[in-house]
């Protein structure tokens, strides 16, 4: 049964890719998830941007490097930030019948991790200690075992390029029922993220940084650094196409 499975996988996963660079189907795209919502932006960054505008723009950035890097049937999802419920997010995500689903956020902490100052006469929080990027896959996507190998892939090659990888305090990792791996700083499991379970494709969810963080926060909003990020995207999900056609013949 397993064997059946894992071959009707690689089948269907050989007739998606079979368009990818094609440009011309709407389906069998990478889709590039611009997390939240512009009423329900998310985190708050140091200097109290919203996370859905740092999501936009590198969502943005992301895309640009795909089709930079000759994969055209990009989908840019929700750019103009309409307010929607996860279960209609993965719902209208997976009528697009993506080939790989990957959702862009910016991270923040609990509160307690937090210090108050004030930006431009409006007090803000911030944390000192934590940084970095990190890379989420679930295990109870139905492609989980593709969905891991794209996320550790992806956390690769961010530390080969010399990236930030955070590392979770302790608390949250245990609140949030998320789980680490010893050796792969930034790479996580995070069964109960909706967009991730609820793909019918490989997805993973890319915390580009820390915005509560007052340096990363301005890192994150230059544009070298966004097509930086964004070209170490492009050139994991570049493998992870090949990859997936050598799995298929
Ligand atoms: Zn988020």
């Amino acid at each position: 049964m397993a064997r059946v499975l894992f071959l009707s996988v690689c089948f269907i996963l050989l007739l998606n890719n079979a368009t990818v660079f094609g440009g011309e189907s709407t389906t069998s795209a990478i889709l590039v998830d611009v997390g939240h919502s512009r009423s329900q932006s998310g985190a708050v960054s140091a200097r109290g941007r919203t996370e859905f505008e740092f999501n936009r723009d590198m969502a943005r950035a992301i895309t640009a490097a795909l089709r930079r890097n000759g994969i055209q049937n990009v989908i840019l999802f929700n750019e103009e930030g309409a307010n929607m419920s996860i279960a209609e997010r993965v719902r209208r995500i997976n009528a697009l019948q993506p080939l790989l689903v990957i959702s862009i956020h910016h991270n923040s902490l609990f509160p307690k991790y937090l210090k108050n100052w004030s930006w431009q006469g409006k007090p803000r929080r911030y944390c000192e200690k934590y940084r970095g990027a990190s890379v989420y896959f679930s295990q109870e996507n139905d492609f989980a075992g593709q969905s891991r190998a794209i996320a550790a892939d992806l956390r690769l090659q961010m530390a080969k390029a010399g990236m930030n990888l955070h590392q979770h305090p302790e608390l949250e990792l245990r609140k949030k029922d998320i789980v680490a791996f010893p050796g792969q700083a930034g790479l996580y499991r995070y069964d109960s993220l909706g967009v991730l379970r609820g793909a019918d494709c490989p997805a993973v969810l890319l915390e580009c940084g820390m915005i509560v963080n007052r340096d990363e926060e301005l890192l994150l909003r230059d544009k070298a650094y966004q097509r930086k990020l964004a070209a170490v995207v492009a050139k994991s999900v570049k493998n992870q196409l090949k990859l997936l056609e050598t799995i298929g013949k």
